[in-house]
C-alpha cells in the first residue's frame, strides 16, 4: 500500500507534522488500518464513550470495520445511522445528531462530505472531539473548519471547530461511486485557477499573496495527473493519492486562513449552481463535478487573457463599454428575489470600482500584462490537460454532461461573480469584455 511519509506518522503526526505547521490536527492517517488507528486515537484521547455518525451507503463501506475496532478497545459505541437515500445537511439534522450525542465523549463520522459536515456541526455545538472516517475521496473539506449546511432552507458555510483527526482506510474509498472520486480529483485540480485568480489579484489590486500555502503542494499534482489512469479503474493504491492530494489542499486553507488558495471563480460557478438549486429546487451536481467543469472554463479564460498584448487593453473603450449599476441590480434580482438578492448586492457593492478605479485597473492590467505572463503559469495547468485527467477518472467535463441545468450553468459564466466579493477571472474577464 501506498503511504507518505507524513500519513504514518501515527502518534507523532501533530508533533512532527501539524504542529510545526501551524496545524490544529492530532491525528491523520492514511492506510487500511485507519479504522483500528481510529479507536487507538479515542483511547489515547482517554475518549471512551462515542457516537457514530453515518448513512446506510456509507455504513457498508466502511461502519462495520469502525464499530468493531472501537469496541475492541473498549469503547461504548452509540449509533446515529441516516437512510439510503441522498439528502442535504441541514441545521435541524445536526441538532438531532447533537442531541443523540448528549453525554458521551466524542463524534465519530463514516461518511462523505454531508455526514462529515452533520458530526462536525455537531460535536462543535457540544464541545466534542469530532474524528473522520471519510468514506469518499469527493472533496476537499475534510480538514476545513467550515460547514456547508441549510439553515432555513438556504444553503450557508458555517464556521466551525475542524475535526480533531481524520482517518480514511483507501480499500473502503475506493468503493465509492467513481464520479464521487472524479469530482475529488477536479477540486482538487481547481487550485490551478483559484491559486492563478489569487495571484493575480495580488497583482492587479494588492489583495496580500501567501505562498506558504504553496509548501502543501510540492510534488503532489504530478503523482496525481500521472496516477489518473489508475485512478479511473479506481485502485485503491491511486485513490490513497487523491485522498493524500484532498488533505494536503484542505490544509492549504487552513494555514492561509482563508479559502483563497482553493476558491476562485470556479468556485463562484458552482456555489451559483447549488444556490439556484436551495432556492428554486433546480438540480444540481456533486461540488467537485461542478468545480472542474468551471475549473476547465476558467483556465481557458486565463489562457486567452495571457495572450492578449498591452494594445489589446484599450482602457477608454472598456470603460465606457461597463453595464450600468440599474442593469447589474436588474440582474441580481431577476436571479435571486428581493431577500437574497440583497445579500448579493451586498456582496456586488464590496467588490464594485467606481469609473476612476476600474480605469486604473485597467490600467494596471495593461502595464503588468508581461509580469502576469512570467508569474501566472506558475500555479496553472493547461485547462486541456484538466479536462483530460477529469475525464480518465470518470468525471464530467462539459455543462452538457452536468446534472444541472445546461442554462443555469451559462447564466453562471455571467452572473456568478456578484454573488462574492472575492476578485476573481470571471470579474476580470467580463472587465475586458472576454466573456
Ligand atoms: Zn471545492
Amino acid at each position: 500500500m501506498y503511504c507518505p511519509d507524513w500519513l504514518t506518522l501515527g502518534d507523532s503526526f501533530h508533533e512532527q507534522f501539524a504542529a510545526p505547521r501551524g496545524l490544529p490536527f492530532l491525528a491523520c492517517h492514511v492506510g487500511v488500518d485507519a479504522a483500528a488507528q481510529l479507536a487507538r486515537f479515542l483511547r489515547a484521547q482517554s475518549l471512551r464513550s462515542c457516537l457514530l455518525v453515518s448513512d446506510a451507503n456509507c455504513y457498508c463501506a466502511g461502519g462495520e470495520d469502525v464499530t468493531t475496532a472501537l469496541c475492541a478497545t473498549g469503547a461504548r459505541v452509540r449509533e446515529h445511522i441516516f437512510g439510503a437515500e441522498s439528502f442535504d445537511g441541514s441545521d435541524t439534522l445536526a441538532g438531532d445528531v447533537a442531541r443523540s450525542a448528549e453525554g458521551l465523549d466524542a463524534i465519530v463520522a463514516v461518511g462523505a462530505g454531508t455526514v462529515c459536515d452533520l458530526a462536525k456541526s455537531a460535536g462543535d455545538a457540544l464541545k466534542l472531539p469530532v474524528a473522520l472516517y471519510p468514506t469518499a475521496a469527493s472533496m476537499n473539506g475534510y480538514t476545513s473548519s467550515i460547514t456547508a449546511l441549510k439553515v432555513r432552507g438556504l444553503k450557508r458555510t458555517l464556521p466551525c471547530t475542524p475535526a480533531a483527526g481524520i482517518f480514511a482506510n483507501p480499500e473502503h474509498v475506493a468503493t465509492a461511486p467513481q464520479r464521487m472520486t472524479a469530482a475529488g480529483v477536479a477540486d482538487f485540480l481547481s487550485k490551478c485557477s483559484s491559486t492563478t485568480d489569487w495571484r493575480a489579484s495580488h497583482l492587479l489590486l494588492d489583495v496580500p499573496f501567501d505562498p506558504a500555502a504553496r509548501q502543501f503542494f510540492e510534488g503532489i499534482q504530478q503523482r496525481l495527473i500521472a496516477e489518473a489512469p489508475r485512478i479511473g479503474r479506481g485502485e485503491p493504491e491511486a485513490i490513497a493519492v487523491v485522498l493524500e492530494a484532498l488533505l494536503l489542499s484542505g490544509f492549504s486553507m487552513v494555514v492561509a486562513g482563508s479559502s483563497a488558495p482553493a476558491s476562485g471563480g470556479e468556485h463562484l460557478i458552482s456555489h451559483y449552481l447549488d444556490m439556484k438549486s436551495a432556492l428554486y429546487g433546480t438540480s444540481h451536481d456533486l461540488h467537485g463535478s461542478q468545480v472542474g467543469v468551471a475549473t476547465i472554463h476558467c483556465l481557458k479564460l486565463w489562457e486567452r487573457i495571457l495572450s492578449l498584448e498591452p494594445v489589446d487593453v484599450d482602457v477608454d473603450q472598456l470603460a465606457a463599454a461597463q453595464p450600468a449599476d440599474e442593469q447589474v441590480h436588474a440582474w441580481i434580482q431577476d436571479d435571486w428575489g428581493a431577500e437574497v438578492g440583497a445579500e448579493v448586492q451586498r456582496q456586488w457593492d464590496t467588490k464594485k470600482m467606481d469609473a476612476p478605479a476600474l480605469r486604473d485597473f485597467l490600467t494596471r492590467l495593461r502595464d503588468r500584462l508581461q509580469q502576469m505572463r512570467r508569474e501566472l503559469p506558475e500555479d496553472m495547468l493547461p485547462a486541456s490537460l484538466v479536462a483530460d485527467v477529469i475525464l480518465e477518472c470518470g468525471g464530467p467535463v462539459a455543462a452538457e454532461q452536468l446534472q444541472a441545468p445546461v442554462a443555469e450553468y451559462r447564466n453562471a459564466l455571467q452572473r456568478a461573480r456578484y454573488i462574492r466579493d472575492r476578485f476573481t477571472v470571471l470579474d476580470l474577464a467580463q472587465d475586458i469584455r472576454l466573456a
